[in-house]
This record gives structure tokens, C-alpha cells and sequence, in this order.
């Protein structure tokens, strides 16, 4: 039986991508106020807060640009927030990676302040979310905190996203590609969304999540070669709007399950942190098929396309040995994530175990035969 018939959806107010957007952020911005401050990742302070003072320069409106400190911890969303109090800003943008959104995004909802969130790469969904991954003043993570408001707008400047490291681009690919999977588990078993406090998914949520599949698939191979030569086409274009926006959107509209639920479990084993969250998801998307007993057409449709992009698929490109103790932690954690429990079917020790050796089995035999 249906646990509810009401229908939730959410995202951000507004979302703008394409080559040189940033130029534009304080025709944006004047939207909200005059006095903007800008959060932006330190190793790219330089370059953008010379080019965000000289646009702002020409306007009313005045900028702050200051330089992130590490994690989104409470020492460092208190900093920004005292310079913020300083400078009476009346808008927070956060340019850059996670730490730097996220901590954006928290200073931003403790002042009651509309907020702005620039990517500076393709690498995950979490710019669209109204969530923010905390971590603990020594470094420590320490869980997400859920807000009730999404960014008033979410803005790709492609040309900054071009110059990312293409590994970057493939990761976000693997998040993304998660969508699809994960979303039609949750459709499968009712589960309720992360909207307000969980609403059946909509069937928009599952036509974003079904497109992001889609342009991943057709678009994702020629779009990566596009991104290793510096070339912005249609095609980058597209697959930047899957791993962002249509990832974002989709998730957070649906859930997660067994891909990201083993994304977790990966974590348990210090050889994995190198690694970035969608080539973990990747590994994840594999044990999903595996665990769901996919049509065969499908998972080599999709086995094809990890392996020719560069995503993880065995244990091995983790550098994590194939031993009953580490397949167990990893089973152990992914169950611990609660996210594999949102399944249509019950997911315990056993089958896990078995998915993750299925998987690897799997990805090892693709590795071999595609090129
Ligand atoms: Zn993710």
C-alpha cells in the first residue's frame, strides 16, 4: 500500500550555466542587495577576485572577496560570519568546491541571508541541495545539516568548469549516474523524499532522473573528450547540466540507496580517501545492479560506459585488497548508512557481501574486455 499520496518537490529559485557566467554575477546579485560577499576556494582567490572586483568595480554595488579556511566547521562559518556582520553584506555567494558552498550555505542561513552558489567543477550534485556536510573544528565528519530553503540561484560560470581537472568531470558523472538507479529504487519502495519532512516523489523527479541517464549515456564519452581539450561544446554543456543540476534535482526529489549507501561503506578503509564521492558512488552504482539482479542488456550498457570514462569499477582501482575482513567493513558500514535499507527488498549481510563481490567479478571482466 501507498504510505502517502502527496506529492513534494524542491530545488533552487533559480539556476544559470554557460561560458563566462561569473562576469555576471552582480547583475544577479542586485536582485537581493548591494553589499555582496564572496566566499571563494584559496586556490582560486586570485584569479576570480581580480575578476569580481573589476565587474563589480563598474557598478553600485560593492564586493567583499575573501579567501575560505578549510572545512565547513563552526570556526570557520563564525570567521566568515564576523566579516559578514562587518560588512553588512546583503547577499552571501560561495564560489568553489564543497567546503566553500557549504560553508557559504550555512553562513548564509544563520544570517537570513539569500544565498548564492557557484561551482567552480562538475565533480557532485551538491550545489543545487539545501543541505550542508559539516565537519567538526579538528577535521572530523560530522554528518549534514538540512535547511528549509534552497539557494535563491545556483550559477556555472562552464569556462571555470572547462579548466577543472577532467577527473573532476568523470566523478560528477558517476554521482549522476547514480540518479537513475537510486531513484527508481525509491520509486520501488515508497519511500518518502528530502523535501520539507518526505513527500512521495513526484513524476517529474523520475522523468530528471530517467534524463540524466539518458544524457550521460549518449553524451557522456564525447563530452569528456571534449573537457581533456579545452574544447566547450553543446555536448560539455549538457553533461555539465547532468551531473549538476538534473543529479541534483533528482536526488534530493527521490533519495539515495545502495550507490551511495556503499559510497559510505567505502569510507571505513583508508585507502579510499584519495578518492573522490562520485568514483566511490561509481563502485556503488555497480553493487546496486548487482544487488537488483539488472537486466543483462542494462549492465553492460552501463558497465561499458563507466569503464570507457574511467570510473572505478573493481576494489582494486581503489587499492583496497580483496579479503573477506575488508568486504565485511565495507557491507558492515554500507548498512550502518541506513541508505541500503530504502530498497524494495530486504539488503542484509549476506546478499551485501555477495553484491560486493559480484561486483568486482563484474569489473574486473569489463576491464579486461573494453578498451
Ligand atoms: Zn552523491
Amino acid at each position: 500500500m501507498e504510505k502517502t499520496l502527496s506529492r513534494g518537490f524542491g530545488g533552487p529559485l533559480q539556476y544559470i550555466q554557460g561560458p563566462g557566467e561569473l562576469n555576471n554575477l552582480v547583475k544577479y546579485t542586485a536582485d537581493y542587495g548591494s553589499r555582496v560577499l564572496v566566499l571563494i576556494d584559496a586556490s582560486l582567490f586570485e584569479a576570480i577576485s581580480a575578476k569580481l572586483e573589476e565587474s563589480f568595480g563598474k557598478t553600485e554595488s560593492k564586493v567583499k572577496c575573501i579567501a575560505g579556511e578549510g572545512e565547513c566547521c563552526w570556526k570557520e562559518i563564525n570567521r566568515v560570519m564576523d566579516i559578514s556582520k562587518a560588512f553588512q553584506s546583503e547577499v552571501i555567494v560561495g564560489v568553489g568546491g564543497g567546503k566553500t558552498m557549504d560553508t557559504a550555505k550555512m553562513v548564509a542561513e544563520q544570517l537570513a541571508l539569500p544565498k548564492v552558489i557557484c561551482p567552480t567543477s562538475a565533480s557532485s550534485d551538491a550545489p543545487t541541495s539545501a543541505l550542508s556536510v559539516m565537519y567538526s573544528d579538528e577535521g572530523v565528519h560530522m554528518g549534514s545539516i538540512f535547511f528549509k530553503k534552497h539557494a535563491e540561484l545556483v550559477l556555472l560560470d562552464t569556462d571555470i568548469i572547462l579548466s577543472a581537472p577532467p577527473r573532476l568531470f568523470i566523478a560528477g558523472m558517476g554521482d549522476a549516474l547514480a540518479t537513475y538507479f537510486e531513484a527508481h529504487a525509491i520509486l520501488d519502495s515508497d519511500t518518502p523524499n528530502h523535501i520539507g519532512s518526505g513527500y512521495k516523489p513526484t513524476r517529474l523527479a523520475a522523468a530528471i532522473a530517467d534524463l540524466c541517464y539518458e544524457i550521460l549515456l549518449e553524451r557522456g564519452e564525447f563530452a569528456l573528450e571534449c573537457v581533456k581539450r579545452g574544447v566547450l561544446t553543446s555536448a560539455v554543456e549538457d553533461v555539465i547540466e547532468a551531473n549538476t543540476l538534473l543529479s541534483g534535482l533528482g536526488f534530493e526529489n527521490t533519495g539515495c540507496v545502495t550507490a551511495h549507501g556503499v559510497h559510505s561503506g567505502l569510507t571505513i578503509l583508508p585507502e579510499t580517501a584519495p578518492f573522490f564521492h562520485g568514483e566511490k558512488v561509481a563502485f556503488g552504482i555497480v553493487v546496486e545492479m548487482v544487488l537488483e539482479n539488472r537486466p543483462t542488456d542494462e549492465i553492460d550498457k552501463i558497465m561499458r560506459f563507466m569503464v570507457s570514462v574511467g570510473l572505478p569499477v573493481t576494489l582494486e582501482q581503489f587499492n583496497v585488497a580483496l579479503t573477506e575482513e575488508n568486504i565485511e567493513a565495507i557491507a558492515d558500514k554500507s548498512l550502518k548508512s541506513t541508505l541500503v535499507s530504502l530498497e524494495p527488498f530486504e539488503v542484509n549481510m549476506k546478499n551485501l557481501v555477495a553484491a560486493i563481490k559480484g561486483a568486482d567479478i563484474l569489473g574486473k571482466k569489463y576491464l579486461k574486455t573494453v578498451k
